[in-house]
């Protein structure tokens, strides 16, 4: 019995701790500002976790815009949805380089969609912005990355904006203020199984 409040007591004692360090450092966060985060790396869940945020946002009626840099063949649930809750999106015409196999075609369609993100940069209107598969633009040259830079440096102060894609560019990793790399531990796709409605797009 005595054994037994003694363990209580140490349960209690360290949860004490735990709660005060908890606390001092929730305390500590005192900056309020719109955030820049970049969601990076091979494994699936970049796209998804961006869009996440949106449908969390659009859920506490904040106003979100959208810019999809490399565009499937198939439509793109996400979009389906917040289209219809007055989310903004800008979409690549082209679809996949590997498909499109043009590659000024496909700059031009990036600078297109580019411009189209960057009104979105500097609109106060906008509360969140996701650039879905940005790395690649940059990466590939299509985009230049001093105007990323500049774009997302000058944009409003409430304003949070999301990149995702593989290898993003140490400069823009310089930058964020959170980053998530999601690593690759398998992937249905390497047991030869097919792409999923609903799951995959
Ligand atoms: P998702 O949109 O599902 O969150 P993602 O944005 O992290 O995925 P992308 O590189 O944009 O990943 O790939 C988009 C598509 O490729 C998705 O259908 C996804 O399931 C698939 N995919 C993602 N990671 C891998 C991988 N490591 N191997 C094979 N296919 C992948
Ligand atoms: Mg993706």
């Amino acid at each position: 019995m005595v054994d037994h409040n003694q363990k209580d007591e140490r349960y209690k004692a360290r949860q004490q701790k735990v709660k005060e360090s908890v606390d001092a450092k929730v305390n500590a966060a005192q900056i309020e500002k719109g955030l820049f985060l970049i969601i990076t790396g091979n494994g699936k869940g970049k796209s998804t976790s961006g869009f996440g945020t949106v449908a969390r946002a659009v859920g506490h009626g904040l106003r979100c815009g959208v810019g999809q840099f490399i565009k499937g063949t198939w439509d793109c649930g996400e979009r389906n949805l917040l289209e219809q809750h007055d989310v903004t999106f800008a979409v690549m015409a082209t679809g996949f380089t590997w498909e499109t196999q043009n590659k000024e075609a496909d700059k031009q369609a990036a600078q297109t969609t580019w411009a189209e993100c960057k009104k979105m940069l500097a609109d106060e209107h906008y509360d969140l912005v996701l650039l879905d598969e940005m790395t690649y633009m940059v990466n590939y040259g299509y985009i230049e990355l001093d105007d990323v830079l500049t774009a997302i440096s000058q944009r409003p102060a409430h304003q949070s904006v999301i990149i995702t894609g593989r290898a993003a560019h140490r400069d823009l990793i310089e930058v964020a203020d959170t980053v998530s790399e999601v690593r690759n531990i398998k992937h249905a796709f390497e047991s030869g199984i097919k792409a999923r409605k609903g799951v995959d797009w």
